[in-house]
């Protein structure tokens, strides 16, 4: 049986995000908000589902790029990995700089920065958007000739040492300061102080930021999250908000030139009223209510089923048919988008919950076996149509509990 052990991140890293929160609660401090934690989650399940769909089209683009226009052929070597180890750094110092730097690979890098609070959960806020512009960066390895499994090995242990870095747990680490990106470097890098913007995009070595000058040590508290902070959980708001912001700030402009260098110049340049403008239009209100116990209930559940179903997809992935891949993505990403909509108090939610019916259906479709599940959930499915309104005032009254 051929299982993707890779599957065993989710439960690894879950266990050290709760040994992190229970350090936390311990200590009685405030470094953990339950629902910025689930936020934080919902990003990274719908990366790492995106990511598994597309992973093997990135090993391809890799393989082919060696292959044709490799400019050493390049074997495995100890020193070799040591230099691709580098390689990779400086190539990721750079895509990270320009994300910090230019409007259009801010709008997919902006999302890792919303949160405002720093804890092993914000490792999480990475969207497959940002991971498919990081590809194109990462197209320089292949193009020097290192061959696609060297790569594709080291952006995986690459992309694991961030996760370390996003606590506020640890303290100054003595000499490794010198050489590695350590949680001060990095919480500065999340930091909105004035003194601490666009500083120490380094991930493993902070040795380019010393080279390029944006090193600052971490002496004040940071503040964190962005200057101009995002006050929703909205999960479909927090991935294309400064899409929105960018065009209706282009449409301004006069002339496509102007157009172009607002598309590839600074995000602090961009028009500041276009954040109002984008709510107006989307009717987006600055409010991240305050979430009674049994929602949360109700959210955090929802959480651990997707992240089991995560863990079982991911595992045997291999053996997933085309029509249960789709499904399957349907029914996270339309659940990610609906947790976020409940923990803002949205009435639409009831109707997510047919599509989702709908796509649970889909799943089933695929195992001749449940057709039981299918017959109850299409009965449910129909019978919460013709009793729309009454079911819709139970199931919100259920949900959000507190309105009683
Ligand atoms: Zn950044
Ligand atoms: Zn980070």
């Amino acid at each position: 049986m051929k299982l993707n052990i890779i599957a065993f991140g989710i439960p690894l890293f879950i266990g050290l995000i709760y040994i992190e929160y229970l350090i936390i609660k311990r200590k009685k401090l405030n470094y953990s908000n339950l629902h910025e934690s689930i936020n934080n989650i919902s990003i990274g399940i719908a990366e790492r589902l995106c990511d598994v769909l597309v992973t093997g089209l990135f090993y391809l683009i890799y393989d082919s790029i060696q292959k044709k226009y490799g400019i050493f052929n390049i074997k495995p070597s100890v020193f070799l990995w040591i230099l691709l180890l580098l390689a990779t750094d400086f190539i990721w110092y750079w895509y990270h700089r320009l994300a910090h730097e230019m409007n259009v690979l801010w709008a997919l890098h902006v999302v890792h920065h919303q949160s405002e609070d720093f804890n092993f959960t914000v490792s999480a806020r990475i969207t497959v958007l940002q991971a498919v512009a990081r590809t194109g960066f990462w197209c320089v390895l292949p193009l020097i000739g290192f061959p696609a499994p060297m790569i594709t090995g080291m952006l995986l242990v690459h992309g694991l040492y961030p996760f370390f870095v996003h606590t506020r747990l640890v303290g100054k680490l003595g000499i490794l300061e010198y050489l590695f990106v350590t949680p001060s470097h990095h919480r500065v890098h999340h930091a909105s102080n004035e003194q601490y913007l666009d500083k120490n995009y380094g991930d493993v070595f902070i040795i380019w930021d010393k080279l390029f000058g944006t090193f600052k040590k971490e002496d004040e508290e940071p503040v964190y999250g962005l200057t101009h902070p995002l006050k929703t959980y909205s999960f479909l708001w927090q991935h294309f908000h400064y899409f929105i912001e960018m065009a209706i700030a282009m449409k301004q402009e006069p002339t496509l030139k102007s157009k172009l260098k607002l598309l590839f110049g600074r995000p602090d340049a961009l028009d500041p009223t276009a954040r109002a403008k984008a709510e107006a239009i989307f009717h987006i209100k600055q409010n991240k209510s305050t979430i009674e116990k049994p929602l949360n209930n109700y959210v955090v559940w929802q959480m651990i089923l997707l992240l089991v179903g995560l863990f079982a997809f991911i595992l045997t992935e291999h053996y997933l048919s085309v029509g249960t891949i789709i499904a399957f993505t349907t029914f996270t990403l339309l659940t990610l988008i609906n947790c976020g909509a409940i923990m803002e108090q949205k009435r639409w939610i009831y109707n997510v919950e047919f599509l989702r019916v709908f796509s649970l259906l889909a799943i089933a479709f695929q195992f001749h076996n449940y057709a039981i599940i299918i017959t109850v959930l299409s009965i449910v499915a129909i019978a919460a149509c013709i009793y729309y309104r009454p079911v819709q005032n139970r199931y919100l009254s259920l949900v959000y509990r507190y309105q009683q």
